[in-house]
């Protein structure tokens, strides 16, 4: 089937809070699949180039910081309406007004320690698999057996 694609990342302080697996576990459960998947420490320039819609907040000299601060999970993921349908799993940008049930609303307080980050447009997805993953931005193709008992098409 047609699939689309999101960017989705474990954020340093996810990473440091062991809560990779968790982050993973809930996206394949829902019966999204994974295409692609590494470990990177990123440079500032990095996420200078990832956040350069958000240059000039005053928010974002912290934001690069924290960002290129440890190791991110970066991750690509397929399914249908996946990129909107991860924003949900994710939560609100500012977890404390996060649902619970939702990554940020069951494992975050800070706006600033968000833990995760999730791609906001199908635009900005390939954007931003294009800059983490460059030539692999299309991600690993294979065939799941579960996908007849998670579509019905
Ligand atoms: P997202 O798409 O939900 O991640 O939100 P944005 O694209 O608006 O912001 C990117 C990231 O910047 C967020 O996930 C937060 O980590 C951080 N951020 C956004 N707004 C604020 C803020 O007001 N204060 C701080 N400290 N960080 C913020
Ligand atoms: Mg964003």
């Amino acid at each position: 089937m047609a699939s689309e694609l999101t960017f989705i990342m474990v954020k340093p302080d996810g990473v440091q809070r062991g809560l990779t697996g968790e982050i993973i576990s809930r996206f394949e459960r829902r019966g999204f699949k994974l295409v692609n998947l590494k470990m990177v420490h990123a440079s500032k320039e990095h996420i200078e180039k990832h956040y350069e819609d958000l240059a000039g907040k005053p928010f974002y000299p912290g934001l690069v910081k924290y960002m290129s601060s440890g190791p991110v999970v970066a991750m690509c993921w397929a399914g249908k309406d996946v990129v909107k349908q991860g924003r949900i799993l994710l939560g609100a940008t500012n977890p404390l007004a996060s649902s619970p049930g939702t990554i940020r609303g069951d494992y975050a307080i800070d706006v600033g320690r968000n833990i995760c980050h999730g791609s906001d447009a199908v635009e900005s997805a390939k954007k931003e698999l294009e800059l983490w993953f460059g030539q692999e931005a299309a991600g690993i193709q294979y065939e799941r057996a579960i996908d007849q008992w998670v579509y019905e098409n």
